[in-house]
């Protein structure tokens, strides 16, 4: 899919709402439509990346920012790893076999009592 019509880009852009928990200028996040379980937010770079096999060594401070925010915002919603059962899942589905739904990179941020809905 292309750049412009890029449904990740025009949340991005404000194009399309979305129910964002944080924004900068490099990235954004906001929760997943359709929850695959209780904490379901989704990390997206401004920049239209379509997959994680197509980044290249110039997008690796992008990518380390994006790991770091991950963090951060696990920490903001209450999912931090801090002790006892505590933490979160990090995904990236990347192509038709990976699950890989919508073409502009992104990583989910999955947290909560199990059983989840999918993606558990
Ligand atoms: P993936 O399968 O990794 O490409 O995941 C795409 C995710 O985007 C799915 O979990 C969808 O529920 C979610 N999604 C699709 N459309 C929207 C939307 N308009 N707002 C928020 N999340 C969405
Ligand atoms: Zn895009």
């Amino acid at each position: 899919m292309s750049h412009d019509n890029c449904l990740f880009c025009k949340i991005a852009s404000g194009e399309i709402p979305s129910k964002k928990v944080h924004e900068d200028p490099e990235f954004v996040a906001f929760h997943d439509i359709r929850p695959a379980a209780p904490v379901h937010v989704l990390v997206i770079p401004r920049k239209h990346i379509a997959t994680l096999s197509e980044v290249t060594p110039d997008d690796a401070p992008l990518l380390g920012r994006m790991v770091l925010l991950v963090s951060k915002l696990a920490e903001q919603l209450g999912v931090a790893y801090t002790d006892g059962d505590t933490g979160f899942r990090t995904v990236i589905n990347t192509g038709p076999g990976g699950g890989q739904e919508v073409y502009h990179l992104h990583a989910h941020i999955l947290a909560g009592p199990r059983p989840w809905s999918r993606m558990g």
